[in-house]
């Protein structure tokens, strides 16, 4: 495939997927489309040597995987890891605030968004709803307003002397967003969600929204930018840009060993969740797909799991903040990312594993560690090692303004 193909398909996969539950939605109809099966946890699982599945939990995490030719737990296992949440501001579940005749939503923040980023762009809001249907059934459904409903203005220069200093940013009265302005307001934001579930699901019966899991979003489709169209600029880079390439990775994958993609939930905000890294839903997949215990320890004692999350690039105008050897620059070769105290789990191992890799594959690689005067960030790749024992080292693409609204 050509890098503008290639690109063209990722900028579409950002645009598909706002929030993670859309984003598990779009690898799904990728695996779908490459003839992959689903199988449902409650269900009991006939695997075919050469089968090609995938398994969705709480509509935010995913595992898929390609078993392998060749099942001898000495060829052990390749895996990929990622996450599909990206930091953002979620919708509270009684979210109306009323000031003369705006109508505005309350948030929380989720994880640490850059906020300011967050003022002044056009915003929409996605996720999933649940409900309960006219016979008093519960069903959940995916939602999205797709045009600009929300948006979160600034407070003019004028009204306050140290706008462009760094100023700290109350979650509580700063961030909600307004999203309307009616005389006599009554609008209550469950009838817009019913609303818009009837516009875009017409054959959906829903009696009465009973829960939501609900993100702001930025509507300005990602881009191509620089002169020759070297960045692609947009919203969730940080980690869809790990999905996009583990789940482009397995659909080609034709090796003679078992290949897995994990795409986890909640990796912004610790990982501790039933979706999350912390929690065990890889390890109950490959445990049913190895059910015999001594299979199972001599595979993963011959397995790797390569856990991709992006990475900082260089910054021209913030040089300093780069220890001199390990800052990476943008499109030139995925980094290494190494840390003395495992918030990355690559050793010198993996890690040569990794290089050896790019060397056969004739792509430059680079590596990132951070000032030893600065605290270092963390992915899913510590967690998984820890609770596997599995062989694992931490790569991704670097990049710039990680958090931001428009990364
Ligand atoms: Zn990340």
């Amino acid at each position: 495939m050509t890098k503008k193909q290639i690109t063209k398909d990722f900028i579409s996969f950002l645009s598909d997927s706002p929030t993670q539950f859309q984003a598990v939605e779009t690898m799904r109809r990728i695996l779908d489309n490459n003839n992959f099966t689903q199988l449902e946890e409650q269900d009991s699982w006939k695997l075919k040597k050469n089968g090609s599945y995938y398994c969705i939990r709480g509509g935010s995490a995913i595992v898929a995987f390609k078993m392998g030719k060749n099942s001898q737990p000495s060829i052990g296992i390749r895996m990929v890891g990622a996450h599909t949440d990206s930091p953002g501001l979620k919708i509270k579940s009684k979210p109306e605030t009323r000031f003369k005749d705006y109508l505005s939503l309350g948030v929380e923040v989720y994880g640490s968004p850059i906020l300011s980023t967050w003022f002044d762009r056009d915003l929409s809001i996605a996720g999933r709803v649940t409900y309960s249907t006219s016979r008093k059934k519960l069903a959940t459904a995916l939602i999205d307003f797709r045009d600009p409903i929300a948006k979160i203005p600034n407070l003019a220069i004028h009204l306050t002397q140290n706008r462009n200093e760094k100023v700290p940013i109350n979650a509580q009265t700063e961030l909600p967003p307004i999203i309307l302005q009616e005389k006599k307001g009554k609008t209550d934001f469950k009838g817009l969600l019913k609303k818009q579930l009837k516009k875009f699901s017409p054959k959906l019966s829903v009696n009465e929204i009973l829960g939501t899991d609900l993100w702001l979003y930025d509507v300005q489709k990602p881009a191509q930018v620089g002169l020759n169209g070297e960045f692609i600029t947009g919203a969730r880079l940080d980690n869809l840009l790990s999905c996009f390439a583990g789940v482009s990775s397995l659909v080609e994958s034709k090796n003679k060993s078992t290949a897995i993609l994990v795409c986890n939930d909640n990796e912004e905000v610790g990982s501790n969740s039933f979706t999350g890294a912390a929690g065990p839903f890889l390890a109950s997949v490959l445990e049913r797909l190895y059910p015999d215990k001594e299979e199972y320890h001599r595979l993963i004692s011959n397995s790797i799991l390569i856990s991709a999350d992006n990475g900082h690039g260089i910054h021209p105008n913030y040089r300093s903040l780069h220890d001199d050897n390990h800052g990476p620059i943008l499109n030139q070769g995925p980094i290494i990312k190494i840390n003395a105290n495992q918030r990355y789990a690559t050793n010198s191992e993996t890690g040569a594993f990794f290089r050896n890799v790019c060397q056969q594959a004739k792509v430059p690689v680079q590596d990132f560690i951070n000032r030893s005067d600065l605290a270092c960030g963390t992915t899913i790749g510590p967690l998984t090692a820890t609770a596997l024992g599995i062989k694992t080292l931490d790569i991704g693409v670097a990049q710039f303004a990680m958090h931001s609204i428009r990364e």
